[in-house]
């Protein structure tokens, strides 16, 4: 008898993932932030068996900025970054969980904070995205990528430049239709609502930037 694996139809999968996994739209916001605060948790457990690393709780939050001139909302981070590998391997790939590796590896015991396991919630700013652009520079690496996709298509990573270690997650929202209505997520309440009713948890500051116009 021979044993064969199964193969994931990634583009299928990612499919399925945006259309039908999550109930409501409106919990990217809470995927990306969970990864956002993972991704600073990591920086925060290496400077615990690092010395050379210091950790200052005032160099890490999150940012969200909303920008409706060109419908985008970005979420940043002062984590630890992505290495061009890393984004290949992480964002690459659907259902891989570097969150759960790093869990592994570091043989993290459940109980500490890292949220993410499953490898799939990056996947849900899909749900409200034509396009996600992620820059992101790791703290082992002196380097940064972008990682972009417009989703089924597959997606591109290039160097590029970014002054301070951590990722920014840029969103450029799908087209309003008759049936769905993508503006609400550059609005100040609304964002604020969002956060309040899933990421109150996050032991990180959240911030938002806003600009008058
Ligand atoms: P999970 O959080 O369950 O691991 P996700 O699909 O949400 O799965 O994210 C996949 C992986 O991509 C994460 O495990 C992490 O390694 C990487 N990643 C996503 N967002 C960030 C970020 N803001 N900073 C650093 N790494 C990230
Ligand atoms: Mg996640």
């Amino acid at each position: 008898m021979e044993k064969k694996e199964f193969h994931a139809e990634s583009k299928r999968l990612l499919e399925m993932m945006i259309n039908s996994i999550y109930t409501k739209k409106e919990v990217f916001l809470r995927e990306l932030i969970s990864n956002a605060s993972d991704a600073i948790d990591k920086i925060y457990y290496k400077s615990l068996t690092d010395d050379s690393l210091s950790f200052n709780k005032d160099d890490y939050y999150i940012t969200i900025t909303p920008n409706k001139d060109d419908r985008t909302l970005t979420i940043s981070d002062t984590g630890i970054g992505m290495t061009k590998e890393e984004l290949e391997s992480n964002l690459g790939t659907i259902a891989k969980s570097g969150s759960l590796a790093f869990k592994k590896e570091n043989e993290i015991k459940d109980g500490f904070d890292i949220i993410g396991q499953f490898g799939v919630g990056f996947y849900a700013a899909f749900m409200v995205a034509k396009k996600v652009t992620v820059l992101s520079k790791s703290l082992n690496s002196d380097d940064a990528y972008k990682w972009e996709s417009s989703g089924i298509d597959g997606y591109t990573i290039e160097k590029s430049e970014k002054n301070n270690v951590g990722t920014d997650i840029i969103l450029t929202l799908k087209e309003n239709t008759d049936q769905d209505n993508y503006d609400e997520f550059l609005e100040e309440w609304r964002i604020k609502e969002i956060v309040k009713k899933y990421s109150d948890f996050i032991r990180y500051p959240i911030k938002m930037e806003v600009t008058k116009r």
